[in-house]
């Protein structure tokens, strides 16, 4: 059995993050590990050719995390291993006034991928029942009261489900990732873009402000994931502390959606396949031709 499994949770019964790693287990050797995800990026471009050839299913993939956990370095290691003609990346930041006078999936539903391609989403509509419910955004949200009271994200939640349901019964398959870094790490790779002028970029004064808020961002990830797991739209509890080992579980969990989707090159009809050999006769002759 595949370590992947550790990770996976499809609602079957109720996590507690607190029991998910952050690290790899001690007996779990890097170099080994490195090659491994080099193997399955080589056969994540195979899985990505026949899936456009056949253009029948859309793989959309998304990932949460807490800052500096590592998305976009993450995100970085999924494309070198796809052809970028295939897929999309979208990064979903504070909603524009075009996105908030819109329903809160909108934006999102918007970039689902034709089918046979791919989209990686670098956070998505699920900010709206983490962000949000941490901030109790929808409070000042432009939305008529009775959208407001009781159970907002609990609705959400169900929205979520139905949206997702509704996506798989239309071809697609959601695979959704949680980068579980630590507070420790956290605070060492924030020190870090302070510290190192070439990070100093990356780091923002708002994301210190935020890590105050890490306990009820714990809990709105950990009542998310168990709202919105299913057997059809995963979540991974993805260990974040070690990013090599990060990249590899989610090259694993990509390359098993791959599998159940088990796409295949086309097979021609009768009739294609007669025209293929008269256009292949053609090309024969004027080949034949031209060395007489
Ligand atoms: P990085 O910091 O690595 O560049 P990031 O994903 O953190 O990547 P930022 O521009 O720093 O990008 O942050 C985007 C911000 O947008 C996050 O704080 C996120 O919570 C916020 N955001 C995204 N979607 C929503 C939403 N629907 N409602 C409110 N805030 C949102
Ligand atoms: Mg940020």
């Amino acid at each position: 059995m595949s370590e992947l499994k550790n990770f996976e949770v499809k609602g079957k019964d109720k996590i507690k993050l607190k029991t998910f790693p952050h690290s790899p287990d001690k007996s779990v050797e890097k170099e080994k590990i490195i090659k491994r995800t080099q193997e399955n990026l080589a056969k994540m471009e195979r899985f990505q050719d026949k899936l456009y050839s056949e253009g029948k299913e859309g793989l959309v993939l998304i990932f949460q995390a807490m800052d500096a956990a590592g998305k976009d370095s993450t995100i970085k290691n999924v494309m070198s291993g796809l052809n970028p003609q295939g897929i999309d990346v979208y990064s979903f930041k504070v909603p524009n006034s075009e996105e908030i006078a819109h329903d809160f999936l909108w934006r999102a539903s918007k970039r689902f991928p034709t089918r046979g391609k791919m989209a990686i989403f670098n956070r998505s509509y699920y900010e709206d029942v983490l962000v949000a419910k941490v901030h109790k955004l929808y409070e000042s949200s432009p939305l008529p009261n009775r959208c407001k009271q009781g159970d907002v994200i609990g609705r959400r939640y169900k929205d979520i489900k139905n949206f997702e349901d509704y996506e798989y019964n239309n071809g697609y398959r959601i695979i959704k990732f949680f980068l579980n870094v630590s507070k420790d790490e956290q605070k060492k790779r924030f020190l870090e873009r302070i510290d190192l002028q070439v990070k100093n970029w990356k780091f923002s004064s708002s994301d210190v402000k935020e890590r105050a808020y890490w306990d009820d961002y714990m809990e709105a990830y950990e009542s998310a994931i168990n709202a919105t797991a299913t057997k059809n739209s995963p979540w991974y509890i993805i260990p974040a502390d070690k990013k090599w080992y990060a990249r590899y579980l989610v090259s694993e969990a990509i390359i098993e959606a791959f599998k159940k989707i088990k796409p295949e090159y086309p097979e021609l009809g009768e009739f294609a396949k007669e025209n293929l050999l008269h256009d292949r006769k053609l090309l024969i002759d004027e080949m034949n031709a031209k060395e007489d």
